[in-house]
């Protein structure tokens, strides 16, 4: 899905949205290849989700990246989808093809990929918490990565029910079922970004897993980081993975496949001029 483009004016949609890094990122990357383009931050209410998404791409941008709560709508509203994208039926990243609206989901490669600096997949026990478009993103290649079931357990019934039809493998359940034996634990809900707090028996750590939170706070861990180094449990947080799934948005986009290394670091030490002390989504 790559398009040549004159027209380089991308944003990120969601709610909320203000302490996105990925314009940051973006513009490193477009740094690499001397290329100029405009990423903004969008904060959309969920009914104009659909009339902004179409009034952006016909006011001539060219790519978009969607977060929380907006990759289910993204995903439907594509008349083209990657498979990843449809495994997922999520979608972050958006864009034109001819007249066509086209939807992917980078997620997964983005957590995979910072997955790997820090564990084995191969024969990881794995617990996701949390089942709205992240989780679904991730689910598709942690399945492909390990030879164990994957279990699952979110707040809410409703999408505990809707996971188990599109995602049978998967063990679901609710997050006060959730016991112990995983070697993996992601946090894969909102919890930290909303200041809330993430309700889990004890038993979900009694065997010290690694733990990685997809949310990311600049300025100190994150509420799930320090819940499970309280544990005794390897613990970071998601800014690697954001940065690998911009990394494959920047490719969808512009053909080309940006360097992140390095980028971590310095993402961390600047982090005063990217707003520290503030939750961040991809
Ligand atoms: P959604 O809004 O689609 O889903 C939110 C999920 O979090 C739901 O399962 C919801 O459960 C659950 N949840 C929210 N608050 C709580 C709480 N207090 N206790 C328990 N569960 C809760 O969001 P996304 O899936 O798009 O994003 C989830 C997180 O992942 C966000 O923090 C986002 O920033 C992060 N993320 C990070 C990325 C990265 O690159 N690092 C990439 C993608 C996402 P319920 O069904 O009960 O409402």
């Amino acid at each position: 899905m790559h398009l040549g483009m004159d027209n380089k004016r991308f944003a990120v949609v969601g709610k909320p949205v203000a302490h996105s890094l990925s314009p940051q990122i973006h513009q490193y990357f477009a740094q690499q290849f001397a290329c100029s383009l405009t990423y903004e931050r969008i904060h959309v209410e969920a009914h104009d989700f659909e009339s902004w998404v179409i009034s952006f791409f016909a006011s001539g941008g060219a790519g978009l990246n969607i977060t929380l709560p907006y990759k289910q709508k993204a995903f439907a509203m594509a008349s083209h989808t990657t498979a990843r994208c449809r495994s997922a039926g999520a979608a972050n990243v958006l864009l034109l093809q001819g007249d066509s609206l086209c939807a992917d989901n980078t997620d997964g490669v983005g957590l995979v990929r910072d997955l790997a600096h820090h564990i084995t997949l191969a024969q990881a026990r794995i617990l996701i918490l949390g089942a709205g478009g992240a989780a679904r993103g991730i689910i598709p290649p942690l399945l492909a990565a390990t030879s164990h079931k994957i279990t699952l357990a979110n707040r809410s019934v409703e999408a505990i029910n809707q996971l188990r039809q599109d995602f049978p493998q998967v063990d679901c359940c609710c997050l006060s079922e959730v016991s112990g034996g995983f070697d993996l634990v992601l946090n894969a809900t909102s919890s930290s970004v909303n200041g809330e707090p993430l309700m889990l028996p004890e038993a979900a750590l009694s065997t010290v897993p690694f733990c990685y939170d997809l949310s990311y706070q600049l300025d100190q861990v994150t509420p799930f980081v320090a819940y499970a180094k309280a544990r005794g449990c390897p613990a970071v947080d998601g800014l690697g993975m954001l940065i690998e799934q911009a990394a494959e948005s920047y490719y969808l986009w512009h053909g080309v496949r940006p360097n992140t290394g390095g980028l971590l670091e310095l993402l961390s030490q600047s982090s005063v001029g990217y707003g520290r002390g503030a939750s961040s989504c991809a």
